[in-house]
């Protein structure tokens, strides 16, 4: 089959490789019709393989957001239609170490996460997956939106951990695909201002259009738009080392804040002052436990919109192009969709 290997910095080769087979009893073989770049997929790109400290050598399959059709056979095993859409939640915890039975499957660190090395992803005809990974997709929810579920079930996440309160003041820091799912969640739970920070002025645009009350292209327009206050919650989904110190910038006197983003080389800058003294809360975010049918759920009724964020297709052999683009974050792009 086809696949977009990465093979080093920088570099996607699309290329043939060994179509997968079922390894264990309950695997199933999805054909994938839609798979989203993520921003971890860019750190990836960009970093050397990796969201962490080490840098990975062996060349691997990218993509994590992905949906499609069960081939026949796994079909029939599951009991679906085999042109039932599909949705793959990528993360396969272990299911057996204490932190998976405290219920922070999100965390478990024997887990096995498509597309992140040394696991092959989906940016290829064919990936092999466990039946309980698979999530059967309302036909109202189209192939990229089902791949968009899994960025709006890390957007899901973030927010079960801020909490947000009624008509608290609540900045988004990155309006990005997770930080526009932020700002739509956000405002569902009923808070006030949300003010929504992008330096790209289109992004902040979208972010209005979709629930968002004020775009700031920086976060030290923050006091200016709050007299001077900062607001009650900053939730932070940016790619920056400077995502941190920028949000607690943000937030007020004992405000709260919830890192999402993952920091360019791995690392945080953050001043201990502005933190301190505030007395900030923060929780960092990791990918999410088991929120597949809530996030379903949200799509189907309409109360999340996925597609504005799927704003440009690519083939498989584009695998390369759709990288660079998104990376330079021109024409407007929010996620490149590759169609294998
Ligand atoms: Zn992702
Ligand atoms: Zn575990």
């Amino acid at each position: 089959m086809r696949a977009a290997v990465l093979q080093d910095i920088r570099n996607i080769r699309v290329t043939e490789i060994p179509t997968p087979t079922p390894k264990a009893d309950d695997d199933v073989i999805v054909r994938v019709k839609a798979v989203g770049v993520c921003g971890s997929d860019l750190h990836s790109y960009l970093e050397g393989g990796t969201t962490g400290p080490t840098r990975i050598n062996d060349p691997f399959v990218l993509g994590h957001e992905f949906s499609g059709n069960l081939i026949p056979e796994s079909a029939r095993k599951l009991g679906l239609s085999a042109d039932a859409l599909v949705a793959v939640d990528p993360a396969i915890p272990c299911g057996h170490c204490e932190w998976c039975h405290r219920g922070h499957t999100n965390l478990c660190p024997n887990v096995r996460f498509l597309g992140y090395a040394p696991h092959n992803g989906a940016m290829a005809e064919f990936v092999c997956v466990p039946q309980s990974a698979v999530h059967v997709v309302p036909e109202t929810i189209d192939p990229a939106g089902a791949a968009i579920l899994e960025t709006l079930g890390v957007a899901i996440h973030a927010t079960d951990l801020a909490r947000p309160r009624l008509l608290e003041s609540v900045a988004v820091l990155g309006c990005g695909p997770v930080g526009l799912l932020l700002v739509q969640l956000a405002r569902l739970c009923g808070v006030g201002n949300i003010i929504a920070i992008d330096p790209v002025v289109a992004r902040g645009q979208l972010a209005c259009d979709l629930g968002a009350d004020i775009a700031c292209r920086s976060f030290a327009e923050v006091p200016e738009v709050t007299d001077g206050r900062g607001v009650d919650l900053v939730i932070e989904a940016t790619d920056s080392s400077h995502g941190f110190e920028h949000a607690a910038r943000c937030a007020r006197i004992g405000g709260r804040a919830v890192i999402v983003g993952i920091p360019e080389n791995n690392e945080y800058v953050l001043s201990g002052a502005e933190s301190r003294r505030k007395g900030l809360s923060v929780k960092f975010s990791r990918r999410m436990p088991e929120v597949y049918p809530r996030a379903i759920a949200l799509a189907q009724s309409g109360r999340v919109k996925l597609s504005p964020l799927a704003t440009h297709s690519f083939s498989l052999d584009q695998a390369p192009a759709a990288f660079a683009q998104q990376v330079a974050r021109e024409n407007g792009i929010i996620k490149a969709i590759i169609y294998p």
